[in-house]
């Protein structure tokens, strides 16, 4: 049922009554944001098509069909041609099509386009979701043209992308598009501690640190940004001191060990989070307005040491090393450059 899900509750009830109207689109793309839950909306969508007792648009939640339909035996490998395939729910009439690989292949299409063509097995309608649609490539995406022309009367096909802009033209104009939101900061944190047992206050921290990713926001490791922050605090304090940029320098030797690229760019983010709630504080922004609120008081301190333009600038510095970042840099001269800039522009 949409209630288990959580936030895009206006698009929860745009599926329920499309679904009570009997009029569900049979092609439809779930466009938003990473971790926003296009998924899992997907496979509540497919559940209220082929659920034996729907009411108001939405699954029961508790039939056989229900219980069956979400449920995928997915392969564990990584050979792209394993993934040339629909793969059926423990409900036969769900499928997935998906894959770890760079690309879904065209071989995954012709399969969808097998499968959609046959009768339901069990329910009224076939569903087929096509997780990250945007991998298709270019054959793919004609073949699924050919089947999103003609679809069979009981097939409906939902293709979920985080970037709708990378599908075909076509294939745009003949889905309904259903766009989802970022889910807001209080549901994230509601749903932390109710069903994962988090602390209010560590839910509230990784519910802001998530940007409206319910899945980030589950794998996020508290305990271990609070310990990278405080490194990232420390660096902050240090470039307002006269004496500090010493200590900036070893700070660099650490976080930029060729080793841990992905700490390096954690590191920089979290000290631009940082500094973005310091330039907030400067504007008047209050605990309930910032990232970091549990830290407010060191960064109000930051806040008054440092004026507008220095903050503006570090950003800026902070924001060109993450991109550059793309390109092969030396860490250790990049970190060191940032850092004696921080030092000398106070
Ligand atoms: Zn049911």
């Amino acid at each position: 049922m949409y209630s288990e899900l959580t936030g895009n509750a206006d698009v929860a009830a745009v599926l329920r009554r499309m679904a009570a109207g009997g009029r569900m689109p049979h092609s439809m793309i779930f466009a938003g944001p990473d971790g926003a839950g296009k998924k899992h909306f997907a496979i509540e969508a497919a559940r209220a098509l082929v659920c034996r007792n729907p009411g108001n648009g939405e699954s029961c939640g508790n039939c056989t069909a229900c219980r069956r339909a979400g449920v995928f035996d997915l392969p564990e490998s990584d050979k792209a041609e394993d993934f040339d395939n629909v793969f059926l729910s423990h409900h036969p009439d769900v499928g997935l099509i998906f894959s770890p690989k760079r690309q879904i292949r065209v071989g995954a299409i012709r399969a969808l386009e097998t499968e959609a063509n046959f009768r339901p097995s069990e329910a009224g309608s076939r569903v087929f979701i096509i997780d990250e649609a945007d991998k298709m490539n270019q054959e793919a995406a004609n073949a699924l043209l050919k089947t999103l022309e003609e679809p069979p009367p009981t097939t409906f096909l939902i293709l979920v992308s985080a970037r709708p802009d990378a599908l075909l033209q076509t294939i745009r104009s003949r889905c309904q598009m259903i766009r989802f939101a970022p889910v807001s900061a209080a549901d994230i944190r509601n749903l932390l501690v109710e069903k994962y047992g988090r602390s209010e206050e560590d839910a509230e921290l990784a519910a802001r640190m998530s940007g409206g990713s319910v899945s980030s926001a589950i794998g996020f490791d508290v305990e271990n940004f609070r310990e990278e922050r405080a490194v990232c605090q420390d660096i902050l304090k240090a470039s307002v001191r006269p004496d500090g940029l010493h200590k900036m320098l070893e700070t660099a030797e650490r976080l930029a060990d060729s080793k841990a690229k992905d700490r390096f760019e954690n590191s920089l983010r979290i000290l631009l989070s940082l500094i973005r709630d310091a330039v907030a504080i400067r504007a008047g922004a209050d605990s309930t307005q910032i990232s970091n609120f549990d830290i407010i008081d060191d960064l109000s301190a930051i806040a008054a040491s440092l004026s507008a333009t220095v903050l503006a600038d570090r950003i800026w510095a902070i924001d060109d090393l993450l991109k550059s970042q793309d390109v092969n840099i030396n860490r250790k001269v990049a970190l060191d450059g940032l850092f004696v800039k921080m030092a000398f522009s106070v």
